[in-house]
């Protein structure tokens, strides 16, 4: 157990969250209460049932309960109410901005159409702006392990909400799907203006890293767990400022490491990379993002200002305006001169 000033003080640093995907966030209370209310039946009828099945071997055996829960979300309210249930969690843990991931491909083949839920996630993000404070910025992201005819599909989908939408990200089943089969995807985003950010490395080999910065540059890397293997690409990665969204109890809980103590994230630090720490999918995982902080202090002995630097990271390759960075970071500066003297 982290010591009980460090959280506090975990839970109030300024901090952006970058590798979060919104349907991850899906607690199994709200799970079972949006399948009563849609008349979705799921297999479990209690919340004890249903947090029993959230314990994986890998990312396949996660991702199947995953997008079997995904299908108890229907109407733009659904949308509405999970985006402001993270909210409430994020803004408990010191989160002031957060660029969070949506999986339209699969609603839409569960039959919603990719307006409610643009609409529902916008109308929690609205809300939460006002009630709690913090920002949010929406990133599509393509399934890879759909056809890249349906990834396609869903850009043309959503070009008429170009301006809703802040960036597209490639996440799912990584193995087998590298990030090259979705160069043309990549450049039609790039040209409706969007920031391009890829999960690579997670499963895959640091080959998927290289072809998702070389053919569909990307300006961050999601994971990157596997940028650990090469010290050519921890050097690259480090020169082009790309930043790297790490989710340390989402790589403990996919068995992506072993143990705490095998995370790269001191590795990262040590060759100045802009590794960030993040929560991918709070709700099965374990813990929000100050609980992915919090392992870093028992698990690999980080201190505050190591932390402090981490969570400058996140501000650093945020996909925010120059003037709120310099806010945000006033804000960190006020929290070290509490925190560290
Ligand atoms: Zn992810």
């Amino acid at each position: 157990m982290v010591d009980s000033a460090i959280a506090a003080a975990i839970r109030t640093l300024p901090k952006a969250e970058l590798h979060l995907h919104i349907e991850g966030t899906l607690e199994p209370a709200l799970a079972l209460e949006l399948a009563a209310r849609n008349g979705v039946e799921l297999p479990w009828t209690n919340v004890d049932d249903l947090a029993k099945q959230y314990e994986f071997e890998d990312l396949q055996s996660f991702l199947n309960l995953y997008y079997q829960l995904m299908a108890v979300l229907k109407t733009e309210d659904d949308f509405r109410d999970l985006m402001l249930a993270n909210l409430r969690h994020a803004a408990e843990d010191g989160v002031r901005h957060a660029e969070i991931f949506f999986d339209p491909q699969v609603h839409m083949k569960n039959g919603t159409a990719f307006e409610t839920v643009l609409n529902g996630l916008k109308e929690g993000a609205r809300i939460g702006r006002e009630r709690y404070g913090v920002t949010v910025g929406l990133i599509m992201s393509v399934v890879r392990d759909e056809s890249v005819a349906s990834a396609d599909e869903l850009i043309d989908v959503a070009a008429p909400y170009a301006n809703d939408i802040l960036g597209i990200g490639l996440d799912s089943a990584e193995v087998g799907f590298p990030p090259h089969l979705f160069e043309d995807v990549y450049r039609k985003a790039k040209e409706l203006g969007w920031h391009r950010v890829a999960h690579a490395g997670e499963e895959g080999p640091v080959g998927y890293i290289e072809e998702a910065l070389d053919l569909l540059h990307v300006e961050r890397i999601d994971h990157g767990t596997h940028a650990a293997d090469s010290p050519a690409m921890m050097e690259r990665l480090a020169a082009e400022g790309i930043g790297l969204t790490s989710c340390p109890l989402s790589n403990l809980r996919l068995n992506v490491v072993d143990k705490p103590s095998d995370l790269p994230i001191l590795e990262f630090m040590n060759n100045d990379m802009a590794v960030t720490i993040n929560s991918d999918d709070p709700a099965y995982f374990g813990g929000y993002i100050a609980a992915n902080y919090d392992i870093l202090v028992t698990g690999l002995g980080l201190k505050l200002d190591d932390l402090a630097r981490l969570a400058g990271n996140s501000l650093a390759v945020s996909f925010i305006t120059e003037e709120e960075r310099a806010a945000l970071f006033a804000e960190l500066e006020d929290w070290k001169t509490e925190h560290l003297g």
